[in-house]
């Protein structure tokens, strides 16, 4: 039995989903005409499977970097705790807008022959990096692409 709660992902039954897809986490209006839409980029299948951490930290850091440079609708890029995906939290960038930048930007990742701001200056853990790591799941993600949008098993 699980106790329910006010975190949108915790009401989710990880055991229903079909990784890898996009899905919209969440949509807040803050009452001025702006939305904030949060989208869940799932990778990996939950509790099967996951990516290591410096795999996780590179594409965060590469698409922190690469997303910025097809929208200014980017608030943050994240990882999810549980190592099995991402958090995108937008400016109210909708769904199929959402998939062309996300796409550019994976591919920005395949040809990238480094990981930006992988350094002590610029990063809490500057050596915690794997530029091969993070190329070989988003491959593997950008494969998947015709299965983005079926969420559900
Ligand atoms: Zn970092």
């Amino acid at each position: 039995m699980t106790k329910r709660s006010n975190v949108e992902s915790f009401e989710l039954d990880h055991r229903l989903v079909a990784a890898p897809y996009v899905r919209v986490a969440g949509r807040q209006d803050l009452g001025d005409g702006t939305e904030i839409i949060k989208y869940d980029l799932r990778f990996c299948q939950p509790n099967e499977e996951h990516l290591d951490m410096p795999t996780v930290h590179s594409i965060e850091h590469m698409m922190a970097n690469f997303m910025r440079n097809y929208t200014d609708k980017l608030i943050g890029f994240a990882p999810m705790g549980c190592q099995t995906g991402f958090y995108a939290i937008t400016n109210g960038l909708e769904q199929d807008e959402l998939i062309e930048v996300l796409t550019k930007s994976l591919g920005d990742i395949l040809t990238a022959t480094e990981v930006p701001a992988a350094n002590v200056t610029q990063c809490g853990w500057g050596a915690n990096h794997s530029l091969e790591g993070a190329q070989a799941a988003v491959r593997d993600y950008l494969a998947h692409k015709d299965e983005w949008l079926e969420v559900m098993r």
